[in-house]
């Protein structure tokens, strides 16, 4: 069976859009989520970068973070295809949030998920070892995945080189013009 490295947010989850709703209310902002055209989007909301990694380390750690919904589609493909491959996932995510983003993984996807994979975002004032600079850096290590779902297109692009087949997961901040649906429907061509 295949193995498939799952990212979280925003591919298993809705994380930009559900910050930016609770930011934009904060903040009584006038944008929409279809503003959001890039990722990290804080020159878009016009605050510094500092500002946007706190309120979503915030968000993070709130209940909001436990509370968001999987993405529908990724769930129906999970129920329909799940059971064809072995899934993990790996997400880059701040030390702190690491133990919250696990339990909502477990939680909403832990029938097929079975193991969790983070590589420390950076933050000021937290040091922990530099085992891996990347994702790819870490999918090399670990030498076990066959498919990358990532909505960044860097993580995808690193991917490759490791000779891993990769699905760019639509978003607005990505070159993807798939829906979703389309693109969860390439993993099953690549079924063993
Ligand atoms: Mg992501």
């Amino acid at each position: 069976m295949k193995t498939i490295a799952w990212d979280v947010d925003d591919v298993l989850n809705n994380l930009m859009q559900s910050w930016f709703e609770w930011f934009k209310n904060r903040k009584k902002l006038n944008l929409d989520f279809q503003d959001i055209t890039e990722n990290p989007p804080y020159k878009i909301l016009n605050i510094s970068i500092t500002e946007y990694i706190q309120s979503l380390d915030e968000f993070r750690l709130s209940n909001l973070y436990q509370e968001m919904k999987p993405a529908e589609e990724v769930l129906e493909w999970f129920k329909n295809y799940g059971k064809y491959f072995r899934h993990i996932a790996l997400t880059a995510t701040p030390l702190i949030a690491a133990p919250t983003t696990a339990q909502w993984v477990f939680k909403n996807f832990g029938r097929w998920i079975r193991t969790f994979h983070f590589v420390p975002s950076r933050r000021e004032n937290i040091n922990v070892p530099d085992y891996d600079i990347d994702k790819s850096d870490f999918l090399k290590w670990f030498g076990k995945v066959d498919i990358l779902v990532d909505d960044n297109e860097k993580n995808i692009n690193n991917a490759k080189k490791w000779g891993i087949s990769v699905i760019l997961f639509p978003a607005q901040w990505n070159s993807s013009k798939l829906s979703k649906e389309e693109a969860l429907k390439l993993i099953n061509r690549m079924m063993e």
